[in-house]
């Protein structure tokens, strides 16, 4: 048994380098997280904001599949986008992964499309939701 460093209670000595017992040892845990975030605030927002740009491309393609096929129930379909094909490596339905297309829409035509600007599929030539058809 050990005394913890805050509390003083004791507690079960698990490896020698354990100080405090497990509530002052979260509750440190929780200080820190916190003067990390005050201190690298500017950071973390930047960053989180970078990641939900990324993760909203992925978001807008699984929508598309969703507006041509479906979700699992079925629902979500839209009439204009009714028998339009989707490119197979982005069909995770066929093997493909949504992922697969944010990560060609963001090196081919960019951080689009984000909260301001949506993704346009060109109706006209037949391809579908596709690498090329996109912009
Ligand atoms: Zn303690």
């Amino acid at each position: 048994m050990r005394s913890c460093l805050d509390c003083y209670r004791e507690f079960e000595r698990t490896s020698n380098s354990r100080k405090r017992c497990i509530l002052c040892a979260t509750a440190q845990r929780r200080i820190r997280a916190a003067e990390h975030y005050a201190s690298h605030k500017e950071e973390i927002i930047i960053k989180n904001a970078n990641r939900n740009a990324k993760n909203y491309i992925r978001l807008s393609v699984r929508q598309h599949h969703i507006s041509i096929f479906g979700n699992k129930k079925g629902n979500g379909t839209r009439s204009c986008y009714s028998g339009m094909l989707f490119f197979k490596d982005w069909d995770p339905a066929r093997g493909g992964s949504f992922q697969a297309g944010a990560d060609w829409i963001v090196e081919n035509i960019g951080e689009r499309p984000n909260e301001n600007a949506s993704l346009h599929v060109d109706h006209t030539t037949g391809l579908g939701f596709a690498p090329n058809n996109l912009s």
